[in-house]
């Protein structure tokens, strides 16, 4: 029962449905597979936002941004060592593609603020609905409503080869083993997150961390390709998300401390800028005492942000009627809690962190009831992976494409260098999955 298809797109996350419907508008026909049992893969779970800079959404708002500015910020986040040749594909077509997923029917007109970025880029849905999942169920929609056929359960197990050249891919199923032979190939298996194995293998120091990672994240696109001599780039760069709860490993939105809440510490005090980069709050919460931090916000921020909603349904939030009964259910002197708000009250006021130097701060925390939560690092994204130029074609370690291969998203490596920028990973999967599923339909 082999089958033959133009395109075979391996993954169905948002980098293998935005080129599968970019393969299928070049003319080619396609087919996705997906492991699971559900699509959607880690892209489900994204929070943020989607960055694109010079959108008519940031103009309708107000807001003065440019491709260059979201360059400056991804490399500068990344630490200089991200691909500069795909950080500029990614910054100068991202207001492009928001603007295609509008027209697919996505709402991503609100625009908010993440670590890392200078001016308010962050695009997601108005009324606080989650991006990701917005975002995939509408391109799943699309996709289907295009004649792609999506299946579930199916696993890809390796790659097909001749002199060097994929020509289709391995597939188990509850039915049994069959060939999908294709043209081209599309890896868009996501990272590695949830393979502690591979994860340990590439950065021993998080030995014994939680995931925010869908357990579909093992990094299988590193074992398919292993016999095609395929580039890795910065494998080590493994990314921590600051505010996961511990043992529940349930991910608080960075869009949290973007609509204003802080960060404490056990004594009650701040100690870092709640928006710096993902790696610098990481770091700086596995140096307070315990290895965690409180993340603190007030009515006003609750309000701001429908997420909240679902972490207080959880029961994850402690409520105080005030700073200082919460302080005493949290065991922290409820003076020195008292006297950090205050302070920081201050700076929203003067709009100056004389502390820590915090770039945006949207609300003074005033409003009872206050919430806090625990939250401390675990493993988010898998910075590095698969090589690719600009058209998505996977490179091998000799710097030449190999044919009838394609990669996108998570997958890939070099597009956030050493630290993602929140935000970015959205907009990552979008823009290159576009381009993967064009280069693939046109033999590029
Ligand atoms: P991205 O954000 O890059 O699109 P996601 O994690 O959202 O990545 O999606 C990747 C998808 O690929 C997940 O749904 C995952 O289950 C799927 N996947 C991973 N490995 C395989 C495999 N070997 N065969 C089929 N699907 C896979």
């Amino acid at each position: 029962r082999d089958i033959s298809v133009d395109v075979a797109v391996v993954g169905s996350g948002g980098a293998g449905l935005s080129a599968a419907i970019e393969a299928k508008n070049a003319g080619a026909t396609v087919i996705i597979i997906e492991k699971m049992a559900v699509a959607g893969g880690n892209t489900n779970y994204a929070t943020g936002g989607l960055n694109a800079a010079e959108t008519s959404f940031q103009k309708e708002q107000g807001i003065e941004d440019s491709a260059e500015l979201f360059f400056e910020d991804t490399m500068k986040g990344g630490k200089n060592i991200n691909n500069p040749d795909l950080v500029k594909v990614l910054t100068s077509r991202s207001a492009d593609t928001v603007a295609w997923l509008t027209d697919l029917g996505a709402d991503l007109s609100d625009v908010g603020r993440l670590g890392g970025a200078s001016v308010n880029r962050a695009h997601r849905p108005k009324g606080g609905k989650a991006v990701g999942a917005h975002i995939a169920g509408t391109l799943q929609k699309v996709a289907e409503a295009a004649g792609v056929e999506i299946l579930l359960d199916n696993r890809a197990v390796a790659l097909v080869s001749q002199n060097g050249s994929v020509t289709g891919v391995k597939v188990e199923s509850p039915e049994g083993s069959y060939t999908i032979n294709a043209k081209a190939v599309i890896l868009a298996t996501g990272g590695f997150g949830a393979s502690p194995e591979k994860i340990v293998r590439y950065k021993p120091e998080l030995e014994g961390f939680g995931t925010t990672n869908h357990p579909g994240a093992t990094g299988d696109a590193l074992d398919l390709v292993k016999d095609l001599n395929v580039a890795l780039v910065d494998i080590e760069q493994i990314q921590t998300h600051p505010t996961v709860v511990p043992v529940k490993n349930t991910m608080i939105t960075e869009a949290v401390r973007g609509n204003g809440a802080i960060l404490v510490n056990r004594d009650g005090v701040r100690f870092v800028s709640e928006l710096e980069t993902r790696d610098v709050v990481s770091d700086a919460e596995l140096a307070q005492k315990g290895g965690t931090a409180f993340l603190l916000f007030d009515q006003g921020v609750r309000e701001s942000l429908a997420a909240i909603e679902k972490y207080a349904r959880s029961g994850l939030l402690t409520e105080g009627a005030s700073l200082e009964e919460l302080a005493a259910s949290m065991d922290i002197d409820a003076t020195v809690l008292a006297e950090t708000v205050e302070t920081y009250n201050s700076y929203v006021a003067s709009g100056t962190d004389a502390d820590f130097g915090r770039a945006s701060m949207a609300r003074q925390l005033t409003q009872a009831p206050y919430y806090m939560v625990e939250v401390g690092p675990a493993v988010h994204h898998t910075m590095g992976g698969i090589k690719i130029d600009t058209e998505a074609r996977v490179i091998n370690k000799d710097g030449k494409a190999v044919p009838g291969l394609y990669a996108a998203g998570e997958v890939t490596g070099g597009v956030h260098g050493a630290n993602r920028l929140g935000g970015n990973a959205m907009a990552d999967i979008t823009i290159f999955g576009r381009i993967a599923g064009k280069s693939a339909a046109e033999g590029k």
